[in-house]
């Protein structure tokens, strides 16, 4: 997934400034940085959910537009969570994670529902399934939305703060999920606040501020070593 120069303004105010970042198959990269400084547009920018001013957007050699079959793409090969789950409130936990492959990819009940089962077993909800999410605590229903995005077989996670609502006793099964998936090899692309996270998990952490990537590096460089004094300052005032 290539960012180049990429601009996006809301009327007057200039949400993105320039953003270029790169990310490779089986990275994860962290984006961390102030309220408003715009991480969640830049992954809405990447899944098509907004248009681009300027620059481009590029994901597997093709380039992310609104066109009708640039949206489908990216939906089909780009996993999304957010803060909010998301969740479907009306189909159980099964239902959740197999619309996708059933409606999308028009796989059969049979296939999805076993597709759905493995990794719902991954996530550790295998017995969760008849449930609605209402039922479930918010860690489980942000397992459920993982679950979910990786029943598309995506080949890249994007993540916006997916343990910002949590309770503090379900933010550590949510990350450990997600370490698992990291572990696998699944390229991530990860809006935090958890920043044990980010120095464990991430090969590499980009800070925003004001629209713009100022800082980039290794979790090492960012959080033990970093050049840019806003960084430090970023850095300094988290709890
Ligand atoms: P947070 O950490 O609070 O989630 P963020 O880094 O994700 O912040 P963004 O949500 O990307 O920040 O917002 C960047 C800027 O763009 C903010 O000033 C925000 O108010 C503005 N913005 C975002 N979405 C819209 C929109 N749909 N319409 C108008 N302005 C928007
Ligand atoms: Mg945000």
């Amino acid at each position: 997934l290539v960012f180049e120069n990429v601009v996006k303004r809301y009327g007057a105010l200039t949400a993105l400034a320039g953003v270029s970042l790169t990310l490779h198959r089986g990275e994860v990269v962290c984006l961390i940085g102030p309220s408003g400084s715009g991480k969640s547009t830049l992954l809405r920018c990447a899944n098509a959910l907004d248009p681009l001013d300027q620059g481009r957007i590029s994901f597997d050699g093709h380039e992310v537009r609104s066109s009708e079959a640039s949206v489908r793409l990216v939906r089909q090969r780009m996993g999304m969570v957010f803060q909010n789950f998301e969740l479907f409130p009306h189909l159980t936990v099964l239902r959740n994670v197999t619309i996708g492959p059933t409606t999308v990819l028009k796989l059969g009940q049979a296939e999805a529902d076993a597709r759905a089962r493995k990794l719902l077993a991954k996530v550790g909800l295998a017995d969760k399934e008849t449930s609605h999410p209402s039922a479930l605590s918010g860690g489980q229903q942000q397992r459920v939305a993982i679950a979910r995005a990786l029943a598309m077989e995506p080949a890249l996670m994007l993540f916006d703060e997916p343990t910002s609502a949590l309770d503090p006793e379900t933010i550590g099964e949510v990350l450990s999920v997600m370490k698992t998936l990291a572990d696998e090899g699944m390229t991530m692309l990860v809006v935090t606040h958890e920043m044990d996270f980010a120095r464990r998990v991430a090969n590499r952490v980009a800070v925003f501020d004001k629209g713009r990537v100022i800082e980039e590096g290794t979790p090492q460089e960012i959080f033990t070593a970093p050049k840019v004094p806003r960084t430090r300052d970023f850095l300094s005032h988290l709890g």
